[in-house]
């Protein structure tokens, strides 16, 4: 191994990198992570060193507060490699800055800026061979928080672990899903933390899901607590709806996540004239409109899939089928995102951060 210090960051390398035993033409998303990992410990009330260090499993009592009670953040941002070899991220500020949002609603200490963006930028350095050009293909980054403290006393921890590990990802069709509407689970509620991205807000929905598939759906929409009449977003991507040639997105909420990719489309689509409605959407419009024909799409908008096409939706015991359109705007929306990020289109909007 060999050992440098540059500034505050300490950084250890693998004698032998393990990419040569990667097969990059049959990824399976997220199994696989690169050669070394970002890890930084909150001790004594501080941020300790950060540490660069080989990939591997972690040490932790088993009273570790996180295995208990569940206070754990985490964001999904991704590295894309233009034709050239330069390596870019898409907004990192906005995960940067989500992730101490979220932190702050689960009483985990903010992380400082400089110790997220020079670890990122040398640990995407280090693994830049993982990162692989071609349009899909990408490098998952996945930083998250942990409280490591070991006590089962219910209360917040004073020590977490900051970490960030990378897993190489491909573009895949996977096909359009079909999707149900929730009527009795809810993902959030109101004064509750579904804005931020906490390892809970998942658990949570892994059981209604693993009902929806049982009906046929590979995944639910979420609809407001209170009274499951409004459409709120899918749980790993905001949601729009298009009805004739407006599109139609619930306004983030305590309940909703504030999706990098939801607002970068919303702001594209205002650019190129296409009309945006951000207001609560009732499912009873939505089912009129797939009735009366004038439903066109239904897409989902997030970091791992850019824009997921939605061909269908069940609610109340209908199945509702949307036709597919010859000029969607979600293959609009997806190329246009991808040329920004594969830097292949003018960065209108300044979002491209070059590592
Ligand atoms: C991550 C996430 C999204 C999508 O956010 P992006 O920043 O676009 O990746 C949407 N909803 C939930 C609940 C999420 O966790």
């Amino acid at each position: 191994m060999k050992n440098t210090i540059s500034q505050a960051l300490k950084i250890s390398e693998v004698s032998e990198s393990k990419i040569g035993q990667v097969d990059f033409e049959n990824l399976n998303f997220g199994k696989i992570f690169t050669d070394h990992m970002f890890v930084c410990d909150y001790v004594n009330g501080e941020w300790q060193t950060p540490e660069i260090v080989p990939y591997g499993p972690l040490t932790m009592e088993p009273s570790a507060r996180v295995f208990h009670y569940g206070q754990a953040v985490f964001e999904g941002m991704k590295a894309y490699k233009d034709d050239n070899g330069d390596t870019f991220l898409f907004r990192p500020d906005e995960n940067f800055k989500r992730i101490n949002i979220s932190a702050e609603r689960l009483a985990i200490p903010e992380f400082p800026e400089d110790y997220f963006f020079e670890g990122l930028n040398a640990l995407l350095k280090l693994d830049n061979e993982w990162i692989k050009p071609g349009y899909g293909n990408s490098l998952y980054i996945r930083p998250f928080v942990i409280a490591t403290q070991a006590s089962v006393s219910a209360s917040e921890a004073d020590e977490y672990k900051f970490m960030i590990i990378c897993s190489p990802a491909q573009s895949y069709y996977s096909g359009d899903v079909s999707v149900l509407v929730a009527e009795k689970f809810s993902r959030s509620a109101n004064g509750g933390f579904g804005y931020a991205k906490a390892a809970g807000n998942y658990a949570g929905q892994f059981y209604p899901t693993k009902l929806a598939q049982e009906q046929g759906y590979q995944q639910v929409i979420w609809t407001d607590a209170n009274t499951h009449e409004y459409m709120e977003e899918a749980g790993t991507m905001n949601v729009f709806f298009r009805v004739n040639d407006t599109l139609l997105t619930a306004p983030v909420s305590d309940r909703i996540l504030d999706g990098v990719t939801r607002k970068s489309l919303i702001t594209i689509a205002e650019k190129e004239g296409i009309k945006v409605d951000v207001r609560p959407v009732k499912v009873s419009e939505i089912v009129e409109a797939a009735k009366n024909g004038s439903l066109k799409e239904v897409f989902g908008a997030g970091t791992a899939a850019v824009v997921s096409p939605v061909k269908a939706f069940g609610y109340k015991g209908e199945h509702y089928e949307i036709e597919k359109q010859e000029n969607s705007y979600a293959s609009y929306f997806k190329k246009a995102l991808m040329d920004i990020q594969y830097n292949k289109a003018e960065d209108t909007f300044s979002w491209r951060y070059k590592v």
